[in-house]
């Protein structure tokens, strides 16, 4: 079956508002194992309006309309639609019914131009109820297009599609596939690497197929099976993972939707230890990110930001003669710091960060995004300079991503490397 959609509105096409009418009735379809093959957006203008019904209708089974069903003067869906498919504009009485429910105007003997104007619908159509709004949605059929109209509000739209489009879809598809989809989350290398690593896995012509998307700094890996039960699929999917996993060994932190924080706060769970934290560059951002995941409370004793050498001696022990000679930017600093902050919370473990965030403060051989990263454990103490590149936002946003993923590695695997 051929399915295209087509989001019509002004707000879209000037970049106003992000189309995600388009993806949650993309994903909606694929957890039904079907595709959208084709998707189109355009702004308020019938002529527009009118080619693309045209052009999607005629290499689509099915097309999933939404927006402009609304009642003002640039909502002009209902008529273009009418238009396009050589339709008369005509009240529906359906339609005038629920613009009145939905208005609360049952009593009312006078329905209002603008109550009217959203009951006109091409002629031989049927109206596709919406329970939370007046815009009425509607379907017809032309040549050979089943084409399903629905208004732009994502809140409306979806309940529409759950309750009525994909229901009738589905009654009329001859040959169902199964698709079934796993997403690995991965932080470390970089996207040609990750690339690389994974060469040969996807096998379009089985029916596996492989994604790669960033999401700074960390990306995804999403494995998509296709096939004709949902066993194979399963089978596909379980196989290409297991060689994902593999390949790219320990830079998997989570799978699906598990943030980085909350795979870190599960593995503390787990391992019974408890954490402080001393953090210089990024500000607190570590502290905000452990404590963002509720229960974090149980492992993570305290956290303190010593931005300035006086704190750092103050409040983790930093001898002065070491700020003098390596500076507060050192591994020498940063182990201190770990030490000493694992020592004034009595946790078993203190993570410490100090850095160069920038844009100013850089000097010779300590560069902007110079960051040195120290983890101090009851088995070792780990000490490591990153040369990290971007914006201050972006060098403190690794800063904090890298120390996560040292407490997941240590909580993994008892080393950092
Ligand atoms: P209404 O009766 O509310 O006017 P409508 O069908 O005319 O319904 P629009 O006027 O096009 O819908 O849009 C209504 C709201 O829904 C706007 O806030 C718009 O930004 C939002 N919207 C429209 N289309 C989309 C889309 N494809 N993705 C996300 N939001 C959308």
């Amino acid at each position: 079956m051929r399915i295209s959609t087509l989001s019509i509105g002004d707000e879209l096409i000037c970049g106003q508002t992000t189309d995600t009418n388009a993806g949650s009735i993309a994903a909606a379809l694929l957890t039904e194992g079907l595709r959208v093959q084709r998707h189109l957006t355009v702004g308020d203008n019938e002529p527009d309006i009118m080619n693309a019904l045209d052009e999607l209708g005629r290499i689509s089974d099915m097309l999933i309309v939404t927006g402009g069903l609304g009642p003002t003067a640039d909502d002009l869906t209902s008529r273009a639609a009418a238009r396009a498919t050589g339709r008369r504009l005509v009240i529906n009485e359906d339609a005038r019914a629920h613009v009145r429910l939905i208005s609360g105007k049952l009593d009312s003997l006078i329905v209002c131009p603008l109550s009217d104007k959203q009951a006109m619908l091409p002629t031989k159509s049927s109206l596709i109820p919406n329970p939370n709004g007046t815009a009425c949605g509607f379907q017809l059929m032309h040549n050979g297009c089943f084409m399903f109209f629905m208004p732009g509000v994502p809140s409306e739209m979806t309940v529409m599609l759950r309750e009525s489009v994909l229901p009738f879809l589905l009654e009329r598809v001859t040959r169902k596939r199964v698709i079934r989809c796993v997403t690995l989350n991965v932080f470390g290398p970089s996207e040609p690497e990750v690339d690389e690593l994974l060469l040969g896995i996807a096998r379009p012509e089985l029916g596996l197929t492989l994604g790669i998307c960033v999401t700074f700094p960390w990306m995804r890996v999403t494995l998509r099976a296709e096939a004709d039960h949902a066993d194979a699929a399963a089978e596909l999917l379980s196989t290409a993972a297991h060689t994902v996993r593999e390949r790219l060994n320990d830079y998997v932190f989570s799978s699906g939707d598990c943030s980085m924080d909350a795979a870190v706060a599960e593995l503390f769970r787990n391992r019974d230890l408890t954490l402080a934290l001393a953090e210089s560059c990024s500000g607190g951002l570590i502290a905000k990110r452990i404590t963002d995941i509720p229960g974090s409370s149980v492992y993570f004793l305290e956290g303190v930001v010593t931005y300035g050498n006086a704190a750092k001696k103050r409040l983790l022990g930093v001898p002065s003669g070491l700020l003098d000679t390596k500076g507060a930017v050192s591994s020498e600093c940063a182990s201190a710091m770990a030490k000493g902050v694992r020592s004034a919370a009595g946790s078993d473990l203190g993570l410490a960060v100090t850095g160069i965030a920038g844009p100013e403060g850089g000097a010779d051989g300590k560069p902007v995004g110079t960051v040195f990263i120290s983890l101090a454990a009851p088995d070792g103490c780990w000490t490591k300079r990153f040369q990290f590149h971007g914006s201050r936002d972006e060098v403190r946003s690794l800063t904090a991503w890298t120390a996560l993923d040292w407490l997941r590695r240590y909580l993994l695997q008892r080393t950092v490397s």
